[in-house]
C-alpha cells in the first residue's frame, strides 16, 4: 500500500469554497457553476431538480477532494470561484455610481412567493418568478435589498395528470437540510425566534435565509415545536387552505416579517410590498410608532413615508378580502396591544371607512399606507387607477397616484446553457453586463456578428433540446400508466416542425384551449402534410380551481386523440425548469389572456434571448412592446363587450395570423433550407425586446422612481 498523502491546503480551501457556493443562488444564473455540480454527480443533479446542496451531500468528502486534485476539474472550479468572489466583492456597482444615496440604506422587499430556482419550490407562478428575478437583478445592481417571504415546507403541489386528464396534487415534504437555505441565527448562534399574535394565541416564528448573490431572502416558518399543530401547518403550502389560513399566513408575512427584521437589527428605509399579501406590515409599523409614543397622525405619516406598493391584480375579484368576523377573530389581541378597536383597524382596509359592511381589502390597506404605488404595465397602471379611484375623491383620473413599471425577467437566469454559450462565443463573457443597452443588441444582431446560418443552427439546437426533454418527460408520464413503450415515443414531436409553446398557470382567463376553438381548423393545421404545426402545453391549475382543471383536461384529451398523437403534448408539473426548456425551444410563444386581465405577463419575455417569437393578445407588456415586426398580435388593442365576443374575435384573429403569416413565413425557405425572412423577424425581436424587457431595466426604474423618491416630510 502506498503512503497516505495529505490533502493539499489549496484543495481544502477550494472544498470549503464550493460548499459556500452551493448555498448562494448566484450559481442559478451562471451555467459554468451549475456545470461543476452536475459533473460531480449527473444522477443526483437530475434527481434533485438541480440542487447543489444535495449533490454535495451525496458526494463523499474524500471523493470531492480526490476530484479536486484532477487538474482540469480544479481549473474549472477555480475559474468559477474567482468569478464568484469578484462578483461578491465588487465595489463598482450600478448603485454606487447612479444611486449613491441608497448606499447606507436598506430596502425590504416583501412577497408571498419567490420563484428563484426549481429546487426551491416556494412559488406558484409569475408573481413569484418576478420576485425572484427582482432579487437577482437587485443583487447584480448592488442595491441594498433584502427579501421577505415564507418557507413553505411542502411548497406548491406537484402535478400529475390521471388517465381521465384530471389534475392530481401531491405535496412532498421538503427537508430544509437538503435545500440551499440556512437557519437565521443570532450572534450567539441561536435561532432567532419572533412572536406574532393570531387571535388570542401567540405563534412563534423561526426563519431561513436563501442567499441570492449579494441579496439575502428571509423565509418565515411556523413549524416550530412549541406551536400548536394547526399553527405548525400554517406555512406548509403556498396559498394553501381556507380564508383563515390565508389571513393568518399574511399576518406571519407582514407582521412577522417586520419583527424578524427588527430582531436582526435591520431598519429599512423602504418597505416594498410586492402585491397586497404583505400589507399587514403597515399595521405593525403603525403599532411600533404608537408604542414609541407618536400621535396617530405622526404614526400614519411615518408608515406612509416608508412604504411603496406594487399591485398586480387587474380585476376586483382577484384581490384578497376578509370579512369582519374573520378579521376581528385574528386581530383581537394585536388591536388591544395597539390600543385601538378592531373596527378602527378595519377602517384602514375599507374604501369607505364608515361602511362597516365593506370587506377588508389588502390592496386598500397598501394603497392608504404607501408613498408611491404602481401597476406592472402601462395598461395595468390605468386599469388600477380606474379600479381604485374611490380612494382619491376629487382627483382627476390621470392624477390618481398609481404609476406603472413594466415587468421584466432576469435574462441571464432564463438563458439556457446552449444559448449562453452561443452568445458568449460571439459577444464575449461580458454580454450579461449590457442588458440595458439597445445599441449593443442592435450590433449583436447584425448579420456580421451572427449569420443566418448560425442563428438558424441555434434555433435547431434549442428546438431539439426541448424535444428530447419533452420525450423524456412524456416517457416518465407514460410509464405511470403502464404505457411506457419507447418505440412510439420516437414519433413524438419532430425537430423540423413549427413548434408552438404555451405554458403558465391554467387560470381560465389565459384561455389555454383558444387555439382549438374551431376544432376542424385546429386539426387541419396541425396535421398538414407540407406545413405542420406542433404544440406543447404545460401548467398547473390552483387546487381549488375546477374550471382551470377542466381546461387542463380539455387540452390533455386532445393529446390522447390518435390523429394528434405526438403533435400536441402536455408536460406535467410545470415549474421553472420546464419553463426554461419551453421558452428556449419554442419557435412561437403563444399568450392569449383575455384583455385586460394580464397585468403584465413575463413568460413571453423569456423567449427573446433564445430567438423565439411572441404571439399574444394586446395585453400587459406586449401592448407596449409590439411594433408590428418583432412578433405578432392576436386581436386588437380594444376590449369587446362580452367575454364570448372577445373569445370569438381573438380565436378568429389567432387563426388568421397563423394561417396567413406565421406558418407560411416559417416554411418559406431559401435554397439553403434556411427561413431568412423568419430570421429577420427574430433579429428584430431580439434587438428590440432583450434590452427593454429585463429586470435590470425594471429594478433601475424602481430604484430611480420609487426607492430614491425624496421622502415627504411629516
Ligand atoms: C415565467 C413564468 C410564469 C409567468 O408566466 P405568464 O405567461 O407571464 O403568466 C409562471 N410560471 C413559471 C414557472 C414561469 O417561469
Amino acid at each position: 500500500m502506498g503512503t497516505q498523502k495529505k490533502t493539499p491546503a489549496g484543495v481544502m480551501r477550494t472544498e470549503a469554497e464550493i460548499r459556500e457556493l452551493a448555498y448562494n443562488l448566484w450559481w442559478s444564473w451562471h451555467p459554468a457553476a451549475q456545470q461543476i455540480f452536475q459533473e460531480l454527480s449527473p444522477y443526483v443533479w437530475e434527481e434533485s431538480n438541480h440542487n447543489p446542496v444535495e449533490v454535495l451531500q451525496w458526494v463523499a468528502p474524500q471523493e470531492l477532494r480526490a476530484r479536486l486534485q484532477v487538474p482540469q476539474f480544479h481549473r474549472s472550479v477555480q475559474f468559477v470561484l474567482d468569478d464568484f468572489h469578484a462578483y461578491m466583492g465588487a465595489k463598482r456597482t450600478w448603485m454606487r455610481k447612479h444611486a449613491p444615496s441608497l448606499a447606507g440604506e436598506s430596502i425590504a422587499y416583501f412577497s408571498a412567493e419567490f420563484g428563484l430556482h426549481e429546487s426551491l419550490r416556494i412559488y406558484s407562478g409569475g408573481l413569484g418568478v418576478l420576485a425572484g428575478d427582482h432579487a437577482k437583478s437587485a443583487s447584480d445592481l448592488g442595491l441594498p435589498l433584502c427579501g421577505m417571504s415564507l418557507f413553505y415546507r411542502q411548497g406548491y403541489f406537484q402535478q400529475q395528470i390521471n388517465s381521465d386528464g384530471w389534475q392530481q396534487e401531491q405535496y412532498p415534504l421538503y427537508d430544509p437540510a437538503r435545500l440551499p437555505i440556512t437557519p437565521v441565527l443570532d450572534t450567539k448562534g441561536d435561532r432567532i425566534l419572533v412572536p406574532v399574535e393570531i387571535g388570542n394565541d401567540t405563534v412563534t416564528l423561526q426563519a431561513w435565509m436563501v442567499q441570492v448573490g449579494r441579496v439575502p431572502v428571509f423565509l418565515l416558518d411556523t413549524d416550530v415545536p412549541n406551536n400548536d399543530q394547526r399553527y405548525r401547518d400554517l406555512t406548509a403550502h403556498v396559498y394553501g387552505g381556507d380564508n383563515w389560513t390565508r389571513i393568518a399566513q399574511e399576518i406571519v408575512l407582514g407582521i412577522g416579517g417586520v419583527r424578524l427584521l427588527r430582531a436582526m437589527g435591520i431598519k429599512p428605509a423602504t418597505f416594498h410590498m410586492n402585491e397586497g399579501h404583505s400589507a399587514f406590515l403597515t399595521l405593525e409599523l403603525l403599532r411600533e410608532q404608537r408604542a414609541a409614543g407618536k400621535s396617530l397622525d405622526q404614526a400614519e405619516a411615518y408608515v406612509k413615508r416608508h412604504c411603496v406598493f406594487t399591485t398586480h391584480t387587474p380585476v376586483p375579484a382577484g384581490h384578497d378580502r376578509f370579512d369582519q368576523g374573520l378579521f376581528t377573530a385574528v386581530f383581537e389581541a394585536f388591536a388591544q396591544k395597539m390600543g385601538v378597536g378592531t373596527i378602527e383597524l378595519m377602517g384602514y382596509g375599507r374604501e369607505n371607512v364608515a361602511d362597516t359592511a365593506e370587506l377588508f381589502t389588502m390592496t386598500v390597506l397598501a394603497l392608504k399606507f404607501c408613498r408611491a404605488a404602481n401597476g406592472v404595465s402601462e395598461l395595468h397602471g390605468h386599469t388600477s387607477q380606474e379600479m381604485w379611484k374611490a380612494l382619491y375623491p376629487g382627483v382627476p383620473m390621470n392624477r390618481i397616484p398609481i404609476g406603472h413599471v413594466t415587468n421584466g425577467i432576469h435574462t441571464a437566469g432564463w438563458t439556457t446553457a446552449t444559448a449562453h454559450q452561443f452568445w458568449t462565443a460571439r459577444l464575449g463573457e461580458s454580454w450579461t453586463e449590457h442588458l440595458r443597452d439597445p445599441r449593443f443588441w442592435h450590433a449583436a444582431l447584425h448579420p456580421k456578428t451572427v449569420s443566418d446560418e448560425e442563428l438558424w443552427a441555434l434555433r435547431i439546437s434549442l428546438r431539439r433540446e426541448l424535444i428530447e426533454f419533452a420525450r423524456k418527460r412524456l416517457h416518465e408520464q407514460n410509464l405511470r400508466y403502464g404505457a411506457g413503450d419507447t418505440e412510439s415515443l420516437h414519433r413524438v414531436l419532430s425537430p423540423d416542425v413549427l413548434t408552438i409553446g404555451f405554458a403558465r398557470r391554467f387560470a381560465t382567463y389565459k384561455r389555454a384551449p383558444l387555439f382549438f376553438r374551431d376544432f376542424e381548423w385546429a386539426i387541419r393545421t396541425i396535421v398538414s402534410k407540407e406545413k405542420p404545426v406542433q404544440l406543447l402545453f404545460a401548467g398547473k391549475a390552483h387546487p381549488r380551481d375546477d374550471a382551470g382543471k377542466r381546461f387542463i383536461q380539455e387540452v390533455v384529451n386532445f393529446t390522447h386523440r390518435l390523429d394528434l398523437f405526438g403533435k400536441v403534448v402536455f408536460i406535467e408539473d410545470y415549474d421553472i425548469n420546464v419553463a426554461r426548456h419551453l421558452v428556449a425551444g419554442a419557435d412561437i410563444w403563444l399568450n392569449t389572456p383575455r384583455r385586460p386581465m394580464e397585468a403584465s405577463g413575463t413568460s413571453g419575455m423569456k423567449i427573446a434571448i433564445h430567438g423565439g417569437l411572441h404571439l399574444s393578445t394586446m395585453d400587459g407588456w406586449w401592448r407596449e412592446a409590439y411594433d408590428e415586426h418583432n412578433g405578432w398580435k392576436v386581436g386588437e388593442d380594444t376590449t369587446a363587450s362580452t367575454e364570448q365576443m372577445q373569445d370569438d374575435l381573438d380565436a378568429a384573429s389567432l387563426r388568421a395570423v397563423l394561417e396567413q403569416e406565421i406558418i407560411p413565413l416559417f416554411y418559406q425557405r431559401g435554397k439553403d433550407g434556411i427561413p431568412h425572412q423568419w430570421l429577420r423577424r427574430v433579429r428584430h425581436s431580439m434587438a428590440t425586446l432583450i434590452p427593454a424587457y429585463n429586470t435590470e431595466r425594471m429594478v433601475v426604474e424602481y430604484a430611480e422612481k420609487y426607492y430614491t423618491l425624496p421622502k415627504p416630510r411629516t
